[in-house]
């Protein structure tokens, strides 16, 4: 079974921030940032690609629901929202999340976006085909 079930059924301690009939979020392990925290539905998807509309807008109301009071409560002064799916996309619990990392001046994380000169009209062509 998934790490992410074992945690939502009891078997795997953690840290719960919130929890409802369908939803439930925790402080990830790594905190990459103080504050980092996952957002999980009960039922397990592997993925965004996977997941029930139902369950993904419960999980994303809850995201931005934590994602204001963990910024307010923890004075961060800004908040990134990260979802990985699938490996290539550094996905590692196979357990569809969403990851709230909260922002300050002089943290360390690094979430680097590097330009390249690719044809955007070749590009939406091949998404729209
Ligand atoms: P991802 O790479 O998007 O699949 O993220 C998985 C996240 O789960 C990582 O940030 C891990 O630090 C976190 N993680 C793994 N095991 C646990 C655990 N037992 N409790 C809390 N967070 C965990
Ligand atoms: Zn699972």
């Amino acid at each position: 079974m998934c790490i992410f079930c074992k945690i939502i059924n009891g078997e795997i301690p953690s840290k719960k921030v919130y929890e409802d009939d369908d939803v439930v979020a925790i402080l990830d392990i790594s905190q990459a940032t103080k504050g980092h925290t996952l957002v999980l539905p009960k039922k397990h998807y592997a993925n965004i690609l996977e997941i029930e509309d139902d369950a993904f807008i419960k999980v994303m109301n809850t995201t931005k629901m934590l994602a204001k009071k963990i910024s307010k409560n923890l004075n961060a002064e800004g908040v990134n929202i990260l979802n990985n799916c699938n490996e290539a996309a550094g996905q590692t619990v196979m357990h569809f999340h969403v990851h709230i990392l909260p922002r300050y001046k002089d943290d360390d994380l690094k979430l680097e976006f590097t330009s390249h000169e690719l044809d955007l009209d070749t590009i939406l062509k091949e998404i729209n085909k």
